[in-house]
């Protein structure tokens, strides 16, 4: 069975020979990711990354670490400590301390959105819209690769207290059987896909024997396909994994693979094409989410591009998302403005049948908020936004205004329009049992 070689900091050679990374790149690289680890395969380096065009290329912006992720002052503290030989525990101390003023855990997911059963939390779910759960398998906490931008890397690096786990297929059963309403359930990590098919029929296949009627839908988010397709393509555990997708067809339900699809490139490689056609073939849809991310697809022609190779292959198009507030968020962040921009622009100029995408959405704290207009409604200029999800259900596709803001990134940047002095749903927040929501 084909197998990756994993590349991470102690590698930094071999990149920077695969790369033509020159001195001042590797000390660059070498800073940042004793802050911000990366951890990559040759899969990606050799068949997505384009040598001759970094550090622009937008895979190696994707998955290496970059200068302007830190602030300046970390970078030069960091860069100046590893030129003075400082020992691992002194590196680790200040890798640490910068890292406390990154965001590891925004929009208050970890507080709120815990599901509960029997009167107990349970830690490796989150709830928090009524027709779906996620599913964090303690196995699925880690990626082929990693993105730069992630959110999730506080998982990665090693804090246990910060992880979302559950070894439990019991409760995961047990509280879609207790709550009618669930008709989805979304396997995320992490990846879910860096799991062995056997691991994940532990979960999934109880699903499916216990004629749960409520049940519709089971997905697996994944961004295998663009960094390790042969996943679907190599081996008993691939063949294996295409028969667990017939099961779930034949159990009656819906099979989705959420796939994170950032730029078309990801689809170029033969074998990327085929994991997606033998995922078909087998009876699952893919749909095809990204966040919009600067330099790495924050331009309206790499999106079109994106969703007609999504379309040719058999895709769907489902979300552009904005990029949350995480650790390295000021490198990445595109305005919301900018954002409805590229969207529209990419959105004008490919068929119907691209147009199943939705964004950019911000998966906010009262739900995923569409930006879905700037416009002027009685001599304001204003956002027009839109929840495609709500905390409460009865919030879905509700229509509210933002005053314009240029420079605005998030919905905690935005002010309300009209003379209200504050949005319908902050009523609602505040009486959260565990206040402290304005975010996520
Ligand atoms: C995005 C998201 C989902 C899934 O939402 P869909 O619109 O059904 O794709 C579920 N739970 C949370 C917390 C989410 O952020
Ligand atoms: S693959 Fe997904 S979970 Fe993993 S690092 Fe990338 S965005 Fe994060």
């Amino acid at each position: 069975m084909k197998k990756f070689k994993v590349i991470t900091q102690k590698d930094l050679p071999l990149i920077a020979e695969k790369l033509k990374l020159d001195k001042e790149q590797i000390i660059d690289m070498q800073a940042v990711s004793a802050v911000l680890p990366f951890r990559v395969n040759d899969y990606v380096v050799d068949n997505l990354i384009d040598p001759s065009d970094v550090p622009n290329d937008p895979i190696f912006q994707l998955t290496f670490p970059q200068r302007g992720m830190l602030e300046e002052a970390d970078y030069r503290r960091m860069r100046d400590l590893l030129a003075s030989g400082a020992n691992k525990s002194e590196v680790k101390l200040a890798a640490d301390q910068i890292r406390c003023k990154l965001n590891p855990h925004p929009a208050g997911q970890m507080e709120l959105n815990v599901p509960k059963l029997n009167g107990e939390a349970v830690s490796g779910m989150q709830h928090k819209y009524q027709e779906t759960v996620l599913f964090f398998p303690t196995q699925g906490q880690t990626c082929h690769a990693y993105c730069s931008y992630c959110f999730r890397w506080a998982q990665f690096v090693g804090d246990a207290s910060l992880k979302f786990a559950s070894r439990e297929a019991d409760q995961l059963l047990n509280y879609v059987r207790d709550n009618p309403q669930v008709s989805s359930v979304l396997i995320t990590g992490g990846d879910p896909m860096v799991m062995k098919t056997k691991i994940l029929r532990r979960y999934i296949e109880p699903l499916l024997a216990s004629g749960l009627s409520n049940l519709h839908s089971i997905r697996i988010g994944t961004k295998a396909l663009a960094y390790w397709p042969y996943r679907f393509t190599e081996g008993e555990d691939a063949d294996d994994f295409m028969q667990l997708i017939e099961e779930v067809r034949a159990a009656g339900k819906h099979f989705a693979l959420m796939a994170h699809s950032s730029h078309a490139r990801e689809l170029e490689p033969e074998v990327a094409q085929k994991a997606v056609e033998r995922v078909l073939n087998a009876g699952a849809v893919i749909r095809c989410q990204a966040p919009l991310i600067r330099k790495v697809n924050d331009d309206p022609n790499v999106w079109a591009q994106l969703w007609r190779t999504q379309v040719k292959l058999g895709m769907v198009p489902y979300y552009m998302f904005v990029e949350r507030d995480t650790g390295a968020k000021a490198y990445f962040e595109v305005s919301l403005a900018r954002a409805y921009k590229v969207f529209t622009e990419a959105y004008s100029q490919v068929s119907g049948l691209c147009r199943t995408v939705r964004g950019p959405s911000m998966s906010a704290s009262p739900g995923k908020v569409l930006v879905d207009g700037i416009t002027e409604v009685g001599g304001e200029k204003g956002f027009v936004l839109k929840l495609l999800q709500g905390r409460d259900p009865g919030w879905v596709n509700r229509v509210f205004f933002a005053k314009y803001d240029s420079k605005a990134t998030w919905l905690d940047g935005l002010k309300p329009a009209h003379g209200e002095d504050r949005f319908f749903f902050d009523r609602f927040m505040d009486a959260a049992p565990l206040g402290s929501a304005r975010k996520g």
